[in-house]
């Protein structure tokens, strides 16, 4: 099962390594920018549209 901790968009947290940041580029029609989320390292990606492996 791949799990968020193997994608490009994950980002540990320093202080918890069970834990980071998905950071996602969202492009809109005026502007594209990053949204980060808190996410689990070891959450299913299995359901993820957004996943890419390392
Ligand atoms: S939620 Fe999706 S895009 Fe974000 S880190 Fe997990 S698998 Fe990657």
């Amino acid at each position: 099962m791949a799990t968020c901790k193997e994608c490009k968009s994950f980002f540990v947290f320093e202080d918890n390594p069970e834990k980071g940041d998905c950071v996602q580029r969202v492009v809109d029609p005026r502007q594209a920018y990053y949204k980060a989320k808190p996410v689990a390292a070891d959450q299913d990606a299995s359901q993820c549209a957004s996943f890419q492996k390392k």
